[in-house]
């Protein structure tokens, strides 16, 4: 082993943690579980934008949600889906990096815009993974996300949903097959009510949160906020 790696090493074992973008060697964890150089390049989702689907948008709503409205009221997304996030939600999902979903917890419940939708909440609540993928990975990051937020918030959380029949990821499909793949995929496991504040960490068509919202209303949710870590720019 080179000195570098005898040092790299060792330091591992004294502070095993790494930029969750660039695998940089950190001291601390940082906010997001990003080093600050990482924390820069970070694309905030402040512009002109969607008022349901927070997607950026020169007009009130956007084309999608002009000519078909998702089925929750609001949807709030901080940062763009792109540079360092890209890295972060990777290794939240496959590499057994849990501590991440903590860390995006914490640093949205620090957000003033989702902030904003959590008042008024009934219930925090995640979009579940299919049981095969939540056997696989072994936890669900968006429910990690949403019981950091309701710990932060003093909200209850609450397992309201799940999937019926395993989907095909929707990464692998184009937006109207995954209008289709994500039809009725979700069904509530009880009552609810009042407003619900639906959790994902990344939004790309905003299918599969309009297909969970859906099923928080037939099961009696009064309005359904939706919040995301980041916003992917409307798929061709
Ligand atoms: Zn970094
Ligand atoms: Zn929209």
């Amino acid at each position: 082993m080179s000195i570098v790696g005898a040092i790299e090493s060792s330091l591992m074992a004294l502070f095993p943690c790494r930029c969750a973008g660039c695998a940089r060697l950190l001291m601390r964890r940082p906010p997001l579980g990003l080093c600050p150089a990482c924390t820069e390049v970070l694309e905030p989702n402040l512009g002109s934008r969607c008022l349901r689907c927070d997607l950026p948008s020169g007009e009130p709503l956007c084309l999608d949600c002009a000519a078909d409205p998702k089925a929750f009221d609001r949807l709030r997304a901080p940062f763009l889906y792109g540079g360092p996030i890209v890295e972060l939600v990777h290794r939240m999902k496959f590499s057994a990096r849990e501590d991440l979903a903590a860390a995006v917890g914490e640093a949205l419940a620090k957000d003033l815009s989702a902030r904003a939708l959590a008042v008024g909440a009934q219930a925090i609540t995640a979009v579940p993974l299919g049981h095969r993928r939540r056997f696989i990975r072994g936890y669900n990051q968006s429910a990690i996300i949403a019981r950091q937020l309701a710990k932060s918030w003093e909200l209850p959380y609450r397992v309201t949903l799940k999937r019926v029949r395993n989907t095909q990821a929707q990464s692998e499909l184009g937006l109207a097959a995954r209008r289709q793949n994500v039809r009725a995929a979700f069904v509530a496991t009880g009552p609810v009510c009042g407003r619900i504040l639906l959790v994902d960490d990344v939004v790309t068509s905003g299918e599969t949160l309009s297909a969970a919202a859906y099923a928080l209303r037939q099961a009696g949710a009064s309005e359904v906020f939706a919040l995301a870590l980041a916003r992917a720019p409307r798929p061709e």
